[in-house]
């Protein structure tokens, strides 16, 4: 049993198929490839998540073997270490997991050891949303509905017991409590702890305490009015399957929770079968955009000092704790496409270098929505206005607060417009607009003519 992000043992189609044979063993394959491009917080989430695995393994009978090297190399060695009959993998979908399991399927071709791919990344294995006349949806709303008759399989238990680790393997394994690979310099990230146990119980909080008020508090930029458990099913410590077979679809809260993971779902769907769009816009149409140039403003907007607060409240936020909501990952991912138009793949690439759940197909698909690039029809001419949004989605000024101490002494009334403040009130709140906080980068109105210019001149 070959895993990646499938870090759990509960409703796991591959293991629990592996679960009776009479040798099993489970590895894990530490990739540079894939850990050059992760965020600290990923590194972090994954070290723990790997050792609830193992844990979670062990007390079944068996462990967790961690391997590290190129996959296609490691994993084939393992098989033949342990005369393995099969390899099993849960199947991902972004191009660059395609390619990998291909090199390992290839490299296992030539010898008496199959590799059997099962679903469970998505909660409607990717692939099999179909139209009436069987091609993929590119749009959300029609793949919502055939989507919700489709999604409605049931978890499976995590297996009782396992067989023992062949103890003959004689491969050179990392051990798990000594994962240094994964440790990172820098600060550290304030984010709960990774892994299945850790998941579980924040699934069983926001459960009974969290969704039902999903529908009021879901845009609040403060607060936790969301279940946050994205780190979670992107690492695969839950599987969406099972979070969504424990809703009760009854409630309008719930539906619209569900219709989030939806969301996921979609994004993967549309990853699988145009890979292309990782690295291009999705409408082929849009593929010669030239975006602006502009290395300033994107390190303004990168540091949290483009001078409007909302923006550099959650960038900041971003880079000291991986997170931010996803009101606010709207909010700023508009701002660098329209107000400074900067080519969204910049901003995404930024985001995987720090989310906690950075994950390549739904942060794809949020930065081609935002950017107008993506599977929406209409979508340029949405530019937010970081000023108006604040206002509604943090009325009080508190995630401003928490997250820009230059600001945390203006009074309400400016703290999204602090440019306005008069100078005495300024001096007041212990900050010179300009000096101590910056000045508006942009003037919103006129990006938003520039933008809108912009697109109806280009090619
Ligand atoms: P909840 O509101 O509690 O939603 C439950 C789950 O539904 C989430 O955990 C997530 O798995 C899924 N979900 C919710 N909204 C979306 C969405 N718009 N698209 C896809 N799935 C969704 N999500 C990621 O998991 N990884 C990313 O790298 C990522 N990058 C994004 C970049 C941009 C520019 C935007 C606009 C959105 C991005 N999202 C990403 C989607 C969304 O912001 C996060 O999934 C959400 O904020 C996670 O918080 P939560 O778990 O509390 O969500």
């Amino acid at each position: 049993m070959w895993f990646r992000r499938d870090l759990r043992v509960t409703d796991h189609d591959a293991l629990t198929s592996g679960a009776d044979a009479d040798r099993l063993l489970c590895v894990f394959v530490l990739d540079q490839a894939v850990l050059d491009r992760a965020a600290p917080a990923r590194l972090r989430y994954l070290r723990q998540a790997l050792g609830d695995l193992h844990d979670a393994l062990a007390e079944r009978g068996n462990g967790l073997v961690v391997l590290e090297g190129d996959p296609a190399t490691e994993v084939p060695r393992a098989a033949a270490a342990v005369g393995a009959a099969r390899v099993r993998i849960t199947t991902d979908h972004t191009p660059y997991a395609t390619n990998r399991d291909d090199a390992v399927g290839d490299a296992l071709s030539g010898t008496d050891v199959e590799l059997v791919r099962h679903d469970g990344v998505a909660i409607v294995p990717p692939g099999t949303v179909r139209t009436g006349s069987g091609t993929v949806y590119k749009v959300f709303t029609p793949f919502h509905r055939k989507w919700r008759d489709d999604a409605d399989g049931d978890p499976l238990a995590a297996p009782d017991g396992l067989p023992a680790i062949p103890s003959d393997h004689g491969l050179d394994a990392v051990a798990i409590d000594d994962l240094g690979v994964l440790d990172v310099n820098g600060p550290p990230v304030a984010w709960p702890d990774g892994g299945e146990s850790a998941a579980r119980k924040r699934l069983d909080r926001w459960l009974a305490e969290g969704v039902d008020g999903y529908d009021e508090t879901r845009n609040d930029l403060h607060g936790h009015g969301t279940s946050r458990l994205s780190p979670d099913l992107h690492f695969g410590c839950l599987s969406p399957r099972e979070v969504h077979s424990r809703l009760d679809l009854r409630r309008t809260a719930h539906t619209t929770f569900a219709s989030e993971l939806a969301w996921r779902d979609f994004y993967l769907h549309v990853m699988a079968e145009w890979p292309e769009a990782a690295t291009e816009a999705f409408r082929p149409e849009l593929r010669g955009m030239r975006w602006r140039d502009d290395p300033q403003g994107f390190e303004a907007w990168a540091d949290g000092q483009t001078g409007f607060p909302v923006i550099d409240a959650a960038m900041r936020q971003l880079r000291t704790t991986g997170w931010m909501p996803n009101r606010a990952r709207m909010i700023v991912a508009s701002f660098l496409c329209k107000d400074l138009l900067v080519d969204w793949r910049q901003g995404e690439a930024h985001f995987m270098r720090h989310l906690v759940d950075g994950d390549v197909a739904s942060n794809n698909g949020g930065w081609q929505w935002a950017a107008g690039t993506g599977t929406d029809a209409q979508p340029f001419f949405r530019i937010f206005n970081p000023t108006s949004q604040a206002k509604k989605f943090d009325p009080d000024g508190d995630y401003v607060r928490a997250h820009v101490s230059e600001l945390r002494e203006v009074p309400t009334k400016w703290i999204h417009e602090p440019w306005t403040m008069p100078e005495a009130a300024q001096a007041e709140a212990g900050v010179v607009i300009g000096e101590d906080y910056p000045a508006p980068l942009v003037d919103h109105a006129e990006a938003r003519e520039r933008a809108l210019e912009w697109w109806d001149a280009r090619p």
